[in-house]
């Protein structure tokens, strides 16, 4: 059965250490989650059907990375693929369905090095004894000459947010991963020429993806080349590329740039509080969501640098509750 929040809830003394006045008093949640992508929802959905009573931090792209994107293809119950807003709005029901709190802010710090833990946004601050950080990936850029001051005016890094200006355009997609091929392939829609530039002779996104991109008339690919200089004054009018074999250069001209070259985990607020690997990603026990603190819990892109879909994030999440909530229990005993 669903019910509806009740901040008195967040601070049930069953599953708390700590002497329920002082509990009332700082009104301390039992979890709160942080990101509202596939896994901070499917964490919320669990944590909430456990009586936990979730708050969920959304940050500042509710419902994740799927938003950026048309339709998705590949998760399981939706035969004829689903628009990633709306799978995302349907988790989001679901997680308020049974009793998520869900909170339109973004978390700027994390202190406490045992529980509770204090979590601030720019306008709350909150307490929780355990948190599940779901704060996905984020696109990465070239950090090539031109492409900051361009941003907005023909360098973009999502296709579906900004397709659209692009009718009768031709468009260069950088990268060799299942982000390039479909933000090349969705690109047709409205460009009337799409160019991938890879930088090695072999790509890196799945068959089925490749095949499509290669099976589009729009599309051409240009590979063992980088994108050095990103040209234009007040908009984009080409790229300077380089052959990495014989490493001749040649200015491309195109209208617009759009950067598939992949993600990097959004780490920032715990970067000094979690043990994180050479690549950022925040280092869990094999087969867990447990980091390094007791009591904070990784799930999804954040933690996973493998497999990074969203059924896998969606999974993950589920563990972080499940793993959460054990652990609370094991606290309150
Ligand atoms: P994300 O979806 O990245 O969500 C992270 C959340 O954390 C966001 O809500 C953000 O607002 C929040 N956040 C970050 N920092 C903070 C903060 N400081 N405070 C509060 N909140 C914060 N996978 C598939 O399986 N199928 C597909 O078809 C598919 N298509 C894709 C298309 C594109 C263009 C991209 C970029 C990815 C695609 N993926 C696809 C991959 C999939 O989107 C990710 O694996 C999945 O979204 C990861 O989920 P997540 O919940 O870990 O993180
Ligand atoms: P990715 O798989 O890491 O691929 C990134 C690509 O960009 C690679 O080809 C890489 O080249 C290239 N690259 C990285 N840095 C570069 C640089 N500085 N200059 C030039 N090229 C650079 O990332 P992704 O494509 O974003 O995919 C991330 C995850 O999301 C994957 O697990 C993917 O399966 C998933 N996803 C799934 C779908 C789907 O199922 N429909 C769609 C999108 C994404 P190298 O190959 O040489 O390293």
């Amino acid at each position: 059965m669903g019910k509806g929040y009740d901040a008195s809830d967040a601070t049930t003394s069953a599953l708390c250490p700590l002497p329920l006045a002082l509990t009332f008093i700082m009104n301390i949640s039992n979890v709160i989650i942080i990101g509202s992508g596939p896994a901070g929802y499917t964490a919320a959905i669990y944590a909430a059907r456990a009586n936990l009573s979730p708050i969920l931090i959304a940050g500042l792209q509710p419902g994740g990375q799927l938003t950026l994107t048309s339709d998705v293809e590949n998760w399981p119950g939706e035969p004829t693929g689903v628009l990633g807003t709306q799978l995302m709005e349907k988790l989001k029901q679901q997680a308020e369905r049974f009793g998520t709190k869900i909170v339109s802010d973004t978390v700027t710090e994390i202190s406490g090095s045992s529980s509770p833990f204090t979590i601030k946004t720019a306008g709350e601050t909150f307490q929780a004894k355990a948190i599940i950080l779901a704060t996905g990936a984020s696109a990465m850029w070239l950090g090539v000459p031109g492409e900051e001051r361009l941003q907005g005016k023909g360098v973009s890094a999502c296709a579906t947010c900004d397709g659209f200006f692009f009718r009768g355009k031709e468009i260069v997609v950088v990268g060799g991963g299942d982000t390039a091929m479909e933000e090349a392939t969705f690109l047709t829609r409205f460009a009337s020429k799409v160019t991938i530039i890879h930088r090695r002779d072999e790509f890196r996104a799945s068959k089925i993806m490749i095949d499509k991109a290669r099976s589009n008339p729009k599309i051409s690919l240009l590979m063992n080349m980088v994108v050095d200089e990103i040209l234009g004054e007040d908009h984009v009018t080409g790229v300077r590329t380089r052959n990495v074999v014989n490493n001749e250069t040649r200015d491309f001209a195109c209208d617009g740039v759009f950067m598939g070259i992949g993600h990097k985990p959004n780490t920032a607020i715990v970067k000094d509080l979690l043990t994180l690997d050479e690549k950022g990603y925040i280092v869990t026990e094999p087969r867990s969501t447990i980091t390094n603190i007791p009591g904070i819990f990784a799930c999804g892109d954040v933690m996973d640098h493998v497999y990074r879909q969203a059924v896998t994030a969606a999974g993950t999440g589920c563990m972080a509750a499940l793993d959460a909530e054990r652990w609370l229990e094991h606290q309150s005993s």
